[in-house]
């Protein structure tokens, strides 16, 4: 029998008042997959991925992680927060402002979670800390205070406060377009290197380059559709749609 999908988006649409902003995204993601979104700004992406987590229910459709309805029961019915919070944690996400907390140095950002929420004893979450930490080449910055850290080291741990909430796959929403120019390829680099070790992953970027080099699938979202998709190459090298072809080459 074939394994269902790891993350299976069906037909999902949000609308913001009478404003339609997704029209209908269908995607699925086998586990160890990393796809990638690209689009014009306000094309829908980062809708996309809220809805994919439920920070933004979506007006219709239905989300599944490994076969399991998110957010909703199998009879329709709207999930409490507090049954909705394991689903969110298996679906870390990642944005474009890494929001530490300020007042807590690296590793209370990184062991809150697995503390407070999973009650992890303390041992445990410090080892997960060291080994999260290790993966995104920060561990000897376990006990600075955010405010000490460049943005691209930031962003860096909040990666890493992500893997420590031991996802099944992780949403990016543009993570390095907050960064200065310099701080950009450390960041990349550390999530190519997630990708290899097979880790799942919905990545929105506008980094082409880097997405021909780290993604398996590209979708491309126009006006709240998925216009074009297919494997990364294909996509960037040999374009079909009018649409993407305008956005590939507007992008010089
Ligand atoms: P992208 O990430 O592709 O730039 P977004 O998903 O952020 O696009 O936004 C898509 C559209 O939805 C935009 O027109 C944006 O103004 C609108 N939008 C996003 N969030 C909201 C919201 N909370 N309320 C109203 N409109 C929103
Ligand atoms: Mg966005």
């Amino acid at each position: 029998m074939q394994s269902p999908a790891l993350l299976s988006v069906a037909n999902l649409k949000k609308s913001f008042g009478s404003f339609p902003v997704l029209k209908g995204v269908s995607f699925e993601l086998s586990r160890g997959e990393c796809i990638a979104i690209i689009g014009p700004s306000g094309s829908g992406k980062s809708t996309c991925l809220r809805a994919i987590n439920y920070l933004e229910p979506p007006s219709s459709g239905e989300i599944r992680l490994e076969g399991r309805l998110i957010g909703k029961h199998e009879d329709g019915r709207r999930m409490s927060d507090a049954e909705l919070a394991p689903q969110r944690a298996d679906m870390g996400m990642v944005f474009q402002s890494f929001n530490l907390w300020p007042h807590l140095d690296v590793r209370s950002n990184i062991t809150l979670q697995p503390r407070k929420v999973r009650k992890m004893p303390t041992k445990q979450a410090v080892e997960l800390c060291d080994t999260v930490l290790a993966k995104v080449h920060l561990s000897e910055k376990a006990s600075q205070m955010p405010h000490r850290l460049s943005g691209g080291q930031q962003q860096r741990v909040a990666i890493a406060r992500s893997l420590a909430q031991e996802p099944k796959l992780l949403l990016f929403d543009e993570p390095t377009s907050a960064l200065d120019p310099e701080l950009v390829g450390e960041v990349l680099t550390v999530i190519k290197e997630l990708a290899r070790d097979g880790l799942s992953m919905v990545l929105v970027t506008h980094e082409i380059a880097f997405a021909r080099e780290v993604a398996d699938r590209i979708l491309f979202m126009d006006g709240g559709v998925i216009i074009e998709e297919g494997p990364a190459r294909q996509v960037l090298d040999q374009p079909q749609h009018p649409r993407l072809k305008q956005f590939l080459s507007a992008l010089g």
